[in-house]
């Protein structure tokens, strides 16, 4: 998908104007924000944990390719397999092969980005393997021919009534009750079945841990743990970024990630896989693949933007963003939503694909503020802003502003003038006593500012008024 200033603004409005939309998203953000928030009250050392966590994270990919090498020696040893894509179709034929190599069929998956990012499923279909989401959000949107809407909860945006309907719709039944425990001991009978007849198991990875080749998942349905040792095949498929060095990182990162994504001290499963089974293990997978996705990642080393590679995926910043939370996340047009998604999607998949992204933020620095790696996405939406200057891809509009703006804020003369044709000029657009810019002239809809005063603080100064 793309997301041209139109499009963006186009699925946005359509968001705006879905009442239903609306309350999903103000009830789970909210909810979101508020544990969030509890969570980390309780801890009085969490603003030296973030510090500590931010200083461990650029550290690491300070030395990326050195810890890589680490996993990749730890993990073989244990007997995982380790493979490396470049982009996502390599990832995607990697995985399909490894399926085909032991004639599986069926695949179930738990909740991965990594595996959104490279439409993994379409590939898997494309290949004559049915892939079956078993996250209960991601399963909903799978029903429904959906894409997620947010990192964490993929079906943020579905009530209660709207998932009954769906589910009722899929079973061939009439009615179903819009009860949550109803609704997931549905999804439990359905998926229990094919826990159990997949022939390969796909995970994510919310990171890896490169002194013992371990991959890290964390869950709060247990499907996870279905996936990783059901089947007797598992693959995981996981970004070159998500890299911990050591156990005590990986002990930071865990501490962080769930308080800040949905207020738990912990999630109720955190699932290690460290290679295949041993002789005389109950269970397990027999193979065990990581397949390790740089998909425009080691680009980032390096750049104004390595920052952004220190994410963790925990949603607090979609959670917090005005934009998110009125627009949602479809109307990104990219498995990342929000801030984040703002920043990375430009990055991963192309600037010339996504330039609304960049102005997709009132800037006003909430996301960074709840960011527990300290990620600055102001700065990095702010240098994306300038990228599409330089490189061509802003509105014509945008273009001669900026220009205007620029030679404007050079001379006070100039300033003074314009400052007064521009408090005559905004007449027409008062509306209330505010500044109304309509929706053609601002990529993100119709907003409001505060208008320019009636006087000059140089005027009041020279007026004996201040
Ligand atoms: S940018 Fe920060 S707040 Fe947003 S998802 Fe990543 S780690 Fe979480």
């Amino acid at each position: 998908m793309t997301a041209t200033m139109r499009e963006f603004r186009d699925r946005a409005t359509i968001a705006i104007e879905d009442v239903r939309l609306q309350t999903a998203l103000e009830a789970a953000t909210g909810r979101f924000c508020t544990a969030r928030a509890a969570a980390l009250a309780k801890l009085p050392w969490v603003e030296a944990m973030r510090d500590q966590f931010k200083a461990m994270r650029a550290a690491t990919l300070a030395n990326l390719a050195q810890h890589l090498e680490q996993f990749e020696r730890q993990a073989t040893a244990v007997g995982a397999q380790v493979h490396w894509a470049r982009g996502g179709a390599e990832a995607c034929a990697i995985v399909t092969g490894i399926a085909q190599r032991r004639g599986v069929t069926l695949v179930t998956k738990s909740k991965s980005m990594a595996t959104e990012e490279i439409h993994l499923n379409t590939a898997l279909a494309q290949a004559g393997i049915q892939p079956v989401e078993t996250d209960l959000g991601e399963w909903i949107i799978q029903l429904a021919g959906e894409a997620p809407s947010h990192i964490i909860a993929p079906a943020i945006h579905k009530t209660k009534e709207q998932v009954a309907a769906l589910f009722a719709q899929e079973l061939g039944q009439t009615e179903l009750p819009a009860d949550i425990p109803a609704l997931t001991a549905v999804a439990r009978q359905m998926l229990r079945a094919k826990f159990l007849a997949a022939g390969m198991g796909i995970s994510g990875g919310n990171l890896a841990v490169a002194e013992t080749g371990s991959v890290v998942l964390v869950t709060n349905e247990g499907n996870g743990r279905m996936v990783t040792s059901a089947p007797p095949v598992h693959v995981a498929v996981i970004g070159i970024e998500k890299i911990a060095p050591t156990w005590d990182d990986a002990a930071l990162w865990l501490s962080l990630l769930a308080r800040s994504a949905t207020g738990q001290p912990m999630s109720i499963y955190t699932t290690v896989v460290t290679g295949p089974k041993r002789a005389g293990d109950p269970d397990g997978p027999e193979e065990v693949h990581v397949v390790l996705l740089d998909n425009g990642r080691s680009q980032l080393i390096g750049s104004k933007y390595e920052e952004i590679l220190q994410c963790i995926r925990c949603g607090a910043c979609l959670n917090i963003c005005p934009v998110y939370r009125e627009a949602g996340g479809h109307a990104y047009g990219s498995p990342y939503s929000g801030p984040i998604g703002a920043v990375l999607s430009p990055l991963l998949f192309g600037l010339e694909k996504y330039p609304a992204l960049p102005h997709a933020s009132s800037l006003c620095g909430a996301c960074k503020e709840v960011c527990p790696a300290r990620i600055d996405l102001p700065r990095m939406l702010l240098e994306l802003r300038a990228d599409l200057v330089a490189q061509g891809l802003a509105s014509p509009v945008e273009q001669f502003l900026e220009q205007g703006a620029a030679l404007t804020m050079r001379s006070s003369r100039v300033w003074q003038f314009v400052t007064a044709m521009g408090r005559w000029g905004q007449r027409p657009l008062l509306q209330n006593g505010r500044l109304t810019l309509p929706a053609s002239l601002n990529p993100v809809g119709e907003r409001q500012l505060p208008h320019l005063a009636a006087k000059s603080f140089r005027e009041l100064w020279r007026q004996g008024e201040v």
